[in-house]
């Protein structure tokens, strides 16, 4: 059997394409660009205007089952099919998420693909990359910042400090920062006041990179962040405290998306990273405007399960943009339907129980249900879905056929193979010619709610539809939350929901599809500057903590200065 390298070993192996080859086959001249070094770019905004009466490329979003801890290759299904589409002489382009260095010194490693379906240059767009995250930081500590100080320096808005919102932010896993007091030290340094940072990919910052449209559509998101109330009960902004002018030049290069390539040189524009829960989990609307009108077709990833990345994916970033998919591609594993199937517990950090390396038809079957699940939820959109199996070395030909079967059962448009983990995009060719098919179908997009509903029928909506539950109960905060959102206008935002994505329940514990159960809306919040609302169903951690071995003690440089031990 065929022996694939680490994910590091591949991409240090790798000769890149120099990143301006890389842009001339987007149709892009060099005013169009910045070089970040010779194989990173960062692409003007400019070309949105430029590129207005091209056409648009076809538009694929790529989500999965509901995952195990270890991930069930959507990111490797991203690239792949990126890399298919080019090996059957497609022009494409693939838009994708920025890692979060929690992460990738954390537990779950990059987010770059992996074996020979990856982005490079891998370990530059991990760690730091073209500085985006950092300006993030700034621009959401800046208001912070201003907050403390104006209420210290005589309040003049009259802010109550108990309601303050806006935390701090950093993007690394340290679980020191999640509560802590600030302003100790005497009267200089303020009132001291209960709070805490977020991992900086948690921030609404982040969330705003993430759907803006231009500049000065950025602008006015900041301007729209309510951080806090008064002591009278009233809402206070970003631009009330005049923050949102300074947020916005902090961000100025920031905005412009990445580009950078895969292993087989099509262009990727990377760009903005939203957690997936708390927020919305994809990458920016603006690298996806520019991706459509540079190829024929764009492939894109939303974080987590069809009823989390890809209904956020639907109902927030296409309802706000008016992106419209094509075609949509569900990755499946045997290993994680086995698990569905109530058979192996699957840990992150530890090896893969053998119940979900063996043959196990019976549990596949059984566990299929999750996935035929996410098939419907997709073809509610009104999109055909193409299932893509994510093969492992230890699944077996009769494992595949019955999951082909099932896909098939529940109406996906077609089902294929895809192996391009260990042999690259022509591993992929099989899924990418069904996904082309699949792009030619009519399609009747139509989105899950309308923008009319009332907050609680919205949750109702999601909660029957997507989760499968009964209906919804409320804690005694979220239905005061949500009387005073109404009443604030924010009603017709749509909604974000902050669940697990372990399960399509609120309850990590509840595999494969749950039924007869209540969906239990703790809290909710409002990112109105992202312009979303945000229903806490489950304690959600907006700062994770690193483990007893992270994957920072394993990374080095070696006496060459190559950097070894990162995946
Ligand atoms: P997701 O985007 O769904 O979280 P990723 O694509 O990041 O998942 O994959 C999770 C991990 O599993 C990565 O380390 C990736 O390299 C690995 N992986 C994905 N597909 C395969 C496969 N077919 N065989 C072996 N490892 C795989
Ligand atoms: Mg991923």
């Amino acid at each position: 059997m065929k022996v694939v390298p680490s994910d590091l070993e591949i991409v240090q192996a790798h000769k890149m394409t120099p990143i301006g080859e890389i842009a001339a086959k987007m149709g892009l001249t060099e005013d169009d660009f910045d070089y970040y070094g010779k194989y990173k770019a960062k692409i003007s905004l400019d070309v949105i205007e430029k590129f207005k009466d091209r056409p648009n490329a076809k538009l694929i979003d790529v989500t999965a089952i509901t995952p195990t801890p270890l991930g069930e290759g959507k990111t490797v299904t991203t690239i792949s099919l990126t890399q298919g589409l080019g090996h059957i002489g497609k022009k494409v382009i693939c838009t994708l998420r920025q890692p979060s260095l929690g992460p990738v010194f954390g537990i779950k490693g990059g987010a770059a693909g992996g074996g020979y379906a990856q982005v490079v240059p891998m370990e530059d767009l991990n760690i730091h990359f073209t500085g985006d995250i950092h300006a993030i930081e700034t621009a959401n500590n800046l208001l912070a910042a201003m907050i403390d100080t104006s209420i210290l320096l005589d309040n003049p808005l009259n802010i109550d400090p108990m309601s303050i919102m806006w935390r701090r932010v950093f993007d690394l896993n340290d679980r020191a920062l999640r509560d802590i007091v600030i302003g100790l030290g005497g009267k200089e340094n303020g009132y001291p006041r209960q709070t805490g940072f977020d991992i900086a990919v948690a921030s609404e910052v982040m969330a705003i990179l993430a759907l803006t449209t231009s500049l000065q559509d950025m602008r006015e998101r900041f301007a729209r962040i309510i951080f806090g109330f008064t002591y009278d009960g009233k809402p206070v902004t970003a631009e009330q405290i005049k923050a949102a002018g300074s947020m916005t030049v902090i961000m100025k290069e920031a905005i412009k998306p990445n580009l950078v390539q895969t292993l087989e040189g099509q262009p990727c524009i990377m760009h903005a990273g939203p957690f997936a829960n708390i927020a919305h989990g994809q990458n920016s609307v603006l690298a996806d405007m520019i991706a459509l009108k540079c190829a024929d077709y764009v492939v894109t990833e939303s974080g987590f399960g069809a009823d989390m990345g890809m209904q956020k994916f639907m109902d927030i970033k296409c309802r706000q943009s008016g992106l419209r998919p094509n075609c949509v591609v569900v990755t499946s594993t045997v290993r994680s339907l086995k698990m569905h199937g109530g058979v192996g517990n699957i840990v992150a950090g530890k090896p893969l129980p053998k119940e979900l390396t063996e043959e196990n038809l019976p549990a596949l079957e059984k566990g299929a249900a999750n996935m035929m699940h996410m098939i419907k939820i997709a073809k509610g959109y009104g999109i055909p879905v193409v299932v893509s199996i994510n093969r492992f070395i230890t699944d077996t030909d009769n494992e595949i056929n019955l999951l082909k079967d099932k896909a098939k059962e529940a109406g996906a448009f077609g089902v294929g193979v895809n192996t391009a983990w260990g042999d690259g995009g022509v591993g992929c060719a099989e899924v990418a010619e069904l996904v082309v098919k699949a792009c030619e179908e009519p399609t009747d997009f139509q989105f899950l709610y309308p923008d009319s509903f009332t907050i609680k029928e919205k949750i109702e909506t999601m909660a029957k539809k997507i989760y499968n539950a009964d209906g919804v109960s409320y804690d005694p905060l979220a239905e005061k939350k949500i009387a005073q959102f109404e009443e604030l206008g924010l009603g017709n935002l749509p909604i974000n929901m902050a669940k697990t994505h372990l399960s399509i329940s609120h309850d990590p514990g509840m595999k494969n599809v749950p039924s007869g159960y209540i969906f239990p809306i703790r809290d909710i919040r409002a990112s109105v500057g992202a312009g979303f609302l945000y229903p806490l169903a489950g304690a959600m951690r907006t700062m994770p903590g690193l483990g007893r071995a992270p994957s920072a003690i394993k990374v080095d440089i070696d006496k060459d200065g190559k950097i070894v031990g990162l995946f």
